[in-house]
Order: C-alpha cells, then structure tokens, then sequence
C-alpha cells in the first residue's frame, strides 16, 4: 500500500508552532507556511514539552490530529533520542545513557509505534527522519581516527546505535503508512573512499539489525541539521587548475563531491549496491544550505592555484566543510519541493530553520543539552574541523531553542531569493 515517493503530489503538514515561532520575526510569515519536521528528541516529547527550549506543547498525537484538520497527506516526524546520542558533540547529547537501550525500546520507540499505528492515521503518509547524526559517527568518530571519542567507541562496541535504528526500523516499518528514511549524513562528512562505502555498510547492519530487514528502509536523508549547498554551480569536482585537480585544494581536501545533489545520487546507488531495494529516494535537507545574499559568487574563481579557483567560486562560503553549528552567513535553501531530481523523492525542511544547533557558551540546562565549542565563535578548532575558527554565530541559545537572529539572517540569505 505504500506508494514509491511519499512526497510526490502531496500537501506536507505545517508545524503550527514553528509556524508561530516563524512569524514572530519580521518578514517571518514569507516561509511559514513551508512543512518542517517534528523531532521527537525526548521521551517526553511524546506526549508534549511545554517547558522545553525546542519543542512544545503538542505531542505526536496531537500533531498527527492537527495533520488531519489540516488536510495534509505527509506529516514528517524526527526520531531523534538514541542511548548516548551524539556521540561526537557536546550540543544534542540526549537523556538516555549509552546503556539505556531497553529503555530506548520500552520508553521511546514503542509508545511512538503505538500511536504511529493508529488506525485513525491511516491516511496519512508518515514520514520518519531516523536518527540525526549517529551511524556515520561509528565510522568517522571512533578511535583510530582523527578527533575520535570515548562515547563513540562506547556506542559502536555496545550496539546501541545500531540495535537501536534496527528496532526503530522494525517497529515503526511495521504500519503500512509509515515512511523510514535513515540518516546519512553529507558529502563533507562521508564523501571520501575511506568513510563512503564503510557507513553505507554500516547503514545496512543496522537496516538487519534487532530483527530488522531492508524493506523497513524507504530511503535516505542527507544533509539534515548542515550546510552543505545543494550544488555548487562554478566548482565541479573534475575541474582542475593549470594541471591540478582541484581535488587538492585546501577546500575540498581530497574529497570526491563538492555539493549534496551529486552526493546524494552517488550515495544512493553505494546504498543500492550494498542491498537496499533498487527503489529508495534520497531527501537532501535543504533548510539551510542556500548560501545566497551579497556574498555569493557569479562566477567562477581565479585561475591562479586550485585555492584561489575553489574559494573563489564556491557558493558555500563556510570556513571549513566540517563546521555545523549556527554557520553565519548561511541562508534558507530549496523550498520543500517533490521529486526535483533523478533518485531524490524531496527537498525537505527537516531542520526547522531558526532553530539552534548548540549555544555559544554555557548555558546551564536540565534538558541534558552540553555546549560545544563549535558553537563558540572564538573557538579555533579541532582535528574535526581542520583546526579551523568556528564560524558559528554569537549569542546563541541551547540546541534547538529559538534563535531569531539567526532566522533573520537566513531569510536574508536566502538562495533561492523570497
Ligand atoms: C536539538 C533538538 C531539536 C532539534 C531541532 C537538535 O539539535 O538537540 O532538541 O529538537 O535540533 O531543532
């Protein structure tokens, strides 16, 4: 009963309170009306947080209710609350700990199935987002890698990432109007030979896991929460430079991809050669990755090395690829939009834009969120980042709190223009 793209001719249902959150800034009323995801990102997001910094009042239930009245056919869902979640920040670590996995089960993905599975839901195409921002990390972030983390390795020899999606994947796959895309991570994370095959294998073992098989998997979603642009129109990864591939520019330092779109498609057929049914639609998040305003080249770059033609011509004008908290200078990307390319089913809105990735100092918190210093605009980096500056935004608060100069600055931003 599941049809191939969820997306396609579809009204997505619209967050009424990012949609206030949206409005109460100038100008805000301009993108309200696009869908964003739900994130799920505690247990007590099931029922409803209204003292939460991120979420509100209404719970799974209620959204589910409110997609009804509003007549939409698509409703997007993040299940976001692994044991020992993020396990390579410090800005989204969660509630459970990284033993916490029956919890996880009981607590967390159960009670979700159970109103997911609702008969009176049955006519929505429920679309979830699994898991922000884990599997890859067991192949980048572990020991032996630059910058890997103890929690890291705690998760990977302890399977509670990979149990933990598997369970997801088998529960929540088992209503037949719910729609599973994993997460997948970008192209300036897993676009080298060392970490492209490695996660999509690891992706697998998790589709197989805790009884799990592939067909719970519906596709993939890359870019979620980042940055990177959809495409990059004057930097192609087989141009080269007086005989030099840009391929070696400080830039793109030896990565295969330069943009989302080729990444995504690429991607998709690793996944499909890996296992995965021939059918699977890639979503790219494109909430803020639109690089657009005054500061967007027209053209391409100087000819003088492979650096001065990179940085010249790229769209995204981060300091280093591997920098994701609150980027300045960012704008709002591609509006949700159906089937835009071959193997994409959407551009979605899966980080509602505004919302914070992680404060940029201490902000003491009981709703386990840590500060991270690549959210700290005077930080100068880590092996992660290339020992590059931040460049995140001042004055942030707490991941997912509401940060209104940020959407300001999106919004001007924005590519396409509002
Ligand atoms: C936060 C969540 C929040 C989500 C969406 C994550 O970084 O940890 O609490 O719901 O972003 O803004």
């Amino acid at each position: 009963q599941r049809v191939d793209n969820p997306y396609l001719n579809a009204k997505g249902y619209v967050n009424p309170e990012w949609k206030a959150k949206a409005e109460s800034v100038a100008g805000g009323n301009r993108v309200s009306n696009n869908p964003t995801a739900v994130w799920i990102d505690r247990i007590a997001a099931i029922n409803g947080t209204p003292d939460s910094s991120s979420n509100g009042a209404m719970g799974v239930r209620d959204h589910l209710n409110k997609a009804l009245e509003q007549g939409a056919n698509y409703i997007q869902f993040v299940i976001y609350n692994l044991p020992g979640r993020d396990c390579a920040a410090l800005a989204s670590n969660g509630e459970l700990q990284a033993h916490e996995l029956p919890r996880y089960k009981a607590e967390y993905i159960d009670p979700i199935a159970a109103i997911q599975g609702d008969p009176k839901y049955a006519s929505l195409r429920i679309v979830n987002i699994i898991e922000i921002d884990s599997l890859p990390n067991l192949v980048t972030n572990t020991s032996g890698n630059p910058g890997g983390t103890a929690m890291c390795d705690t998760v990977k020899a302890n399977g509670a990432y990979v149990n933990g999606v598997g369970y997801a994947l088998s529960k929540l796959g088992a209503i037949g109007n719910v729609y599973n895309y994993i997460d997948a991570a970008h192209h300036g994370w897993i676009g080298w030979d060392s970490n492209f095959s490695p996660t999509a294998q690891i992706l697998k073992d998790a589709a197989v896991a805790s009884g799990s098989n592939v067909n719970n998997v519906h596709g993939f979603i890359v870019n979620t929460a980042n940055y990177s642009a959809l495409r990059e129109p004057y930097v192609k990864i087989t141009d080269n430079v007086n005989g030099t591939s840009v391929r070696q520019s400080k830039w793109i330092d030896w990565n295969f991809y330069v943009d989302e779109l080729s990444f995504a498609q690429a991607f998709r057929n690793e996944l499909v050669a890996k296992g995965f049914d021939s059918k699977i639609g890639m979503l790219i998040d494109t909430s803020r990755n639109g690089w657009g305003g005054t500061a967007r080249p027209t053209g391409p770059g100087a000819t003088t090395n492979v650096d001065t033609y990179v940085n010249g011509g790229r769209v995204d004008r981060r300091i280093h690829a591997g920098n994701w908290c609150n980027q300045a200078g960012a704008g709002l990307g591609e509006r949700p939009k159906a089937a835009p390319e071959p193997g994409i089913d959407a551009y979605v809105w899966v980080k509602p834009p505004g919302e914070s990735d992680g404060s940029s100092k201490e902000i003491p918190n009981n709703e386990g969120k840590g500060f991270d210093r690549m959210c700290d605009p005077t930080y100068t980096g880590n092996a992660r980042n290339g020992n590059s500056m931040s460049g995140a935004l001042p004055d942030a608060p707490i991941s997912g709190a509401w940060f209104p100069a940020q959407f300001t600055q999106l919004m001007q931003n924005a590519y396409p223009a509002l």
